[in-house]
C-alpha cells in the first residue's frame, strides 16, 4: 500500500497531484482534501482526463484538528503531504501524531497575526514524532526545498567545506498582469514586506524590506534586479552548516510589482492585523487577497522561465572553490504538462519527490527533519527524472558583491 493524503488544492496542491497520477507505481492511492471541496472535484476531474488516474476527494478545515485526524483515520494514508496554507501546519501534525501517519510540508508554520517565518514551533514536534516513531519533513517545497538539497548536495560532492551561501531566486515569468502573485498572495505579501535578515559570520543582520538589490544576469532570463531578502530556509541552514560563515537569500521583483506593493502598504493593505469596517473586524491583507487572481488561475497567460539556484564558496582538495547549482524551469512547459504555471510546478514537484521517498523508506527517521538533514543523492536523482532537470557550474570566481 502507498497511499497519500494531499491537503490543499490550490496551484501547489495541484501540481503535487498531478505528478502523483502519473506516477503509479510510487502512489497507489490518492486523495485530495481541501477547504471547498469543488477545487478538489476539479483537480480530480484534470487527473483523470490527463493521466486516466482517479483519485479520491474530501472537503477538510484543516484548522480542526479532530476533524483532520478523522479524515486520515478514514483514508489511512502512510504520508500526509501538507500543501494548505502555513497556519495550518500545527493542527495537520497534531492529527497526524493523534493518527499515527508520516507528515510533510512546504514552508514554516506561521501565526496568523504576525509574520515570524520561523522554524520554533515545528522544532519543537521534535520529541513527540520521536516518540512515536513517525517522521516530519519540513519544507519540501522549491525555496525552502530543493535550495536545501542542493546545498546539500554541494557539501557532500562538490566542496569539502561551505564558506558562503547565496540563494538565487529569479521568476522570470510574465503574466500579462500589472500586480498578482504567484503563489498564495496572503504569504507572498507577508513574506516580501518582512525586514531582510541575513547571516554575516554567526550574527543575523537586519535592514529594511527591500531596499539592498545587485543585478544578476539569469541564465536564459537575463539581467534582472534581485533583492536581499529573509527566507525560512536561512534559519534552518544555519543550524544544520555551522560552518557556514555567511548565507543570503535574493530573489526578483519587477519594477510594477514593486509599484503596487509600496502603494498597497502606503494605504495600509498589507496589514495583518484587523481592523473594524462596517461594524466587523476585517484583515486587510485577507481582504486583499481576495481581489487578487488565484495563483492557481495564472498558468494559461504566464509565458517565461524561473531559474532558482544556490551559489556556494568554500574549499575542495584545499583549493578555493565556487559552484553554482540551478534549475530552470518553463512556466508554458509546466502548464502543458499540469495547468499550474512555473512557481506552483516548482513547489509541487519536490513535495511529490519528497513524499515518494517516504513512501519507498529511501528517506525515514523517527523525528522532525529539515531537507538538508536528509540523503540529496534520491532526491537529486528524482528532480532530473520528474521535470525539474539541474545543473551545475564551477564560477570562476564568488560573487563580487
Ligand atoms: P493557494 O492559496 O493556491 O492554495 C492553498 C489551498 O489551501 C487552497 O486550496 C485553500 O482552500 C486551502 N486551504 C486554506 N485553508 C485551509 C484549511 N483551513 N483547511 C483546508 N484547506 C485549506 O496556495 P499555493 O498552492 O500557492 O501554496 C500552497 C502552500 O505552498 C503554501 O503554504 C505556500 O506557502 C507554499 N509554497 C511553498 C513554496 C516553496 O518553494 N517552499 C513556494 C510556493 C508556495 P480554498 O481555496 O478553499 O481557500
Amino acid at each position: 500500500m502507498s497511499g497519500v493524503l494531499v491537503i490543499g488544492a490550490g496551484g501547489v496542491g495541484s501540481v503535487a497531484v498531478h505528478k502523483m497520477a502519473m506516477n503509479p507505481e510510487l502512489f497507489s492511492h490518492i486523495t485530495l482534501a481541501s477547504r471547498r471541496v469543488h477545487k478538489c472535484d476539479a483537480v480530480a476531474a484534470s487527473v483523470k482526463q490527463r493521466s486516466g488516474v482517479i483519485i479520491s476527494t474530501a472537503a477538510l478545515d484543516a484548522d480542526d484538528v479532530a476533524a483532520t485526524t478523522a479524515l486520515i483515520a478514514a483514508v489511512k494514508p502512510e504520508v500526509v503531504v501538507n500543501l494548505a496554507l502555513p497556519y495550518q501546519n500545527l493542527t495537520i501534525m497534531e492529527a497526524c501524531l493523534a493518527a499515527g501517519v508520516n507528515y510533510l510540508d512546504t514552508a514554516n508554520y506561521e501565526p496568523r497575526d504576525e509574520a515570524r517565518f520561523e522554524y520554533s514551533w515545528q522544532w519543537a514536534y521534535q520529541e513527540r514524532f520521536e516518540a512515536a516513531g513517525l517522521m516530519a519533513v519540513l519544507g519540501c517545497g522549491f525555496d525552502p526545498g530543493v535550495t536545501s538539497v542542493f546545498t546539500a548536495h554541494a557539501r557532500k560532492h562538490l566542496l569539502d567545506r561551505i564558506d558562503t551561501l547565496d540563494i538565487l531566486d529569479c521568476n522570470g515569468g510574465d503574466n500579462g498582469l500589472p500586480f498578482a502573485t504567484n503563489f498564495n498572495p496572503e504569504i507572498n505579501i507577508r513574506e516580501v514586506t518582512a525586514p531582510s535578515r541575513h547571516l554575516e559570520n554567526g550574527a543575523w543582520v537586519e535592514g529594511p524590506a527591500l531596499t539592498h538589490k545587485q543585478v544578476f544576469d539569469f541564465d536564459q532570463v537575463g539581467p534582472r534586479n534581485m533583492y536581499l531578502m529573509y527566507h525560512e530556509e536561512l534559519e534552518s541552514l544555519a543550524r544544520f552548516y555551522p560552518e557556514i560563515r555567511r548565507i543570503r537569500f535574493w530573489m526578483t521583483f519587477g519594477e510594477s510589482y514593486l509599484r503596487h506593493l509600496e502603494v498597497l502598504q502606503n494605504v495600509g493593505m498589507t496589514r495583518i492585523d484587523p481592523v473594524m469596517f462596517e461594524g466587523r473586524e476585517i484583515v486587510p491583507l485577507q481582504f486583499l487577497k481576495a481581489l487578487l487572481p488565484e495563483p492557481a488561475t495564472l498558468g494559461a497567460m504566464t509565458r517565461g522561465k524561473t531559474n532558482i539556484g544556490i551559489i556556494a564558496t568554500g574549499e575542495k582538495a584545499g583549493a578555493a572553490k565556487t559552484v553554482y547549482v540551478l534549475n530552470i524551469c518553463d512556466h508554458e512547459t509546466a502548464y502543458a504538462e499540469t495547468g499550474n504555471q512555473a512557481v506552483s510546478y516548482t513547489t509541487g514537484v519536490p513535495a511529490m519527490i519528497g513524499a515518494a521517498l517516504m513512501l519507498s523508506g529511501q528517506w525515514k527517521g523517527d523525528g522532525v527533519f529539515n531537507m538538508e538533514q536528509l540523503d540529496p543523492d534520491p532526491f537529486m536523482e528524482l528532480l532530473n527524472r520528474h521535470g525539474l532537470p539541474w545543473q551545475v557550474r564551477d564560477l570562476a570566481s564568488p560573487l563580487a558583491f
